[in-house]
């Protein structure tokens, strides 16, 4: 019996992969390699370059591989884009998934678990953030996703299927052997500057907010190794197996780390002392997003391995590092040939 995962080669589906195939799991993978990399993925692991909403392609994908279950990754995942373009967020997150739940739903596949985001809350009333909290997304990222969770839900009570649907909050480092991590260009996120700014990439980084009612003012938020919860997903897949009912779990550690904080750590580990500026605030940020974590703890059979800002960092920096030699090389390879 093998595992369909859908954005298998991008940054949060190649590290479900590779912890599948450490399991000694049969996976395979549909990704139509817009923000993924091929050489994500062990060779062993086979690739179906295509849309997860190519029904067709899916149907034939199951049937030759035997699934029996879907962990469904592929979609778009930028706040800022979905507010010019919308309507591809509904399309790519919520209409993609109509369309692989349609085929799932056809095949008797009865185990789904969906990447969903701790963006479906909005503005949280408290945190830690519990799951039960109201959903009032902020943009159209939120929604897209929020509605995919209210179609699951239908689909699943309707059909007799079993759902995961993982709430993420901030990912970030990278495969602590370096292999695989954010390769994405012009990525907005809080670590993956502070690394770009760490390596020399950028000049210096900025806060975006030093006036917040927070202990420093900055932002807060509730970063989460992403090799942890790739093995939140496994937990969530035996979870599923082992006769779980469905459920929607936060995936985040319950800490939360301002922005100030953060950059400070990839200050520490990376002995450099880039450029700080202090700026204004970002329309639409949250001031704190932190999990209540009770629920996966209770649910899911997970103990986190990364649970600290240093490592997170640690990770990413030597990612980004990596990176930043690669395309380096490359470039002068180019040039000199
Ligand atoms: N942030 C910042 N400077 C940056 C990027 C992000 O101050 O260059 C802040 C951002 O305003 C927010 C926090 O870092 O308060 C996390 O932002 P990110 O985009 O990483 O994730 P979000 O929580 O918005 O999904």
């Amino acid at each position: 019996m093998t595992v369909l995962v859908t954005g298998g080669a991008g940054y949060i589906g190649s590290h479900m992969v590779r912890a599948l195939v450490e399991a000694a799991e049969r996976v395979v993978v549909i990704d139509n390699l817009s923000t993924g990399f091929s050489n994500f993925l062990p060779e062993s692991v086979p690739l179906f370059i295509g849309d997860a909403a190519d029904e067709n392609l899916v149907e034939d994908v199951i049937n030759s591989h035997q699934i029996e279950s879907i962990i469904h990754f592929a979609g778009s995942v930028v706040v800022p884009e979905s507010m010019r373009d919308p309507l591809a967020y509904y399309r790519n997150n919520t209409m993609t998934t109509r369309s692989l739940l349609n085929v799932a739903v056809k095949c008797k596949i009865n185990r789904f678990i969906f990447s969903s985001t701790a963006a479906v809350y909005g503005n949280p009333d408290q945190v830690p953030v519990p799951e039960t909290a109201p959903t009032r997304p902020m943009s159209p990222y939120g929604s897209s996703k929020l509605m995919t969770e209210i179609m699951l839900h239908d689909v699943a009570t309707a059909h007799g299927m079993n759902y995961v649907v993982l709430r993420y909050f901030n990912v970030a480092g990278a495969d602590p052997l370096v292999r695989i991590g954010l390769a994405t260009v012009g990525a907005t996120h809080l670590l993956k500057i502070a690394v770009e700014a760490a390596t020399g990439q950028r000049a210096r980084i900025d806060v975006f907010g030093t006036d917040y009612p927070t202990p420093d003012g900055s932002c807060i938020r509730d970063f989460i190794h992403v090799s942890d919860l790739a093995q939140a997903h496994r937990a969530a897949l035996s979870y599923l197996r082992n006769g779980g009912c469905s459920t929607t779990l936060n995936c985040g550690y319950g800490r939360g780390y301002s922005v100030l904080e953060t950059i400070e750590a990839v200050r520490r580990v990376s002995r450099r002392n880039f450029a700080v500026q202090y700026a204004a605030r970002r329309p639409g940020d949250i001031m704190t997003m932190v999990a209540d974590t009770k629920r996966i703890r209770s649910t899911l059979d997970w103990a986190p391995q990364y649970d600290d800002l240093e490592s997170i960092a640690a990770h990413a920096l030597a990612w980004e590092e990596k990176l930043f030699r690669e395309r380096n090389g490359e470039s002068q390879q180019t040039a000199s040939a």
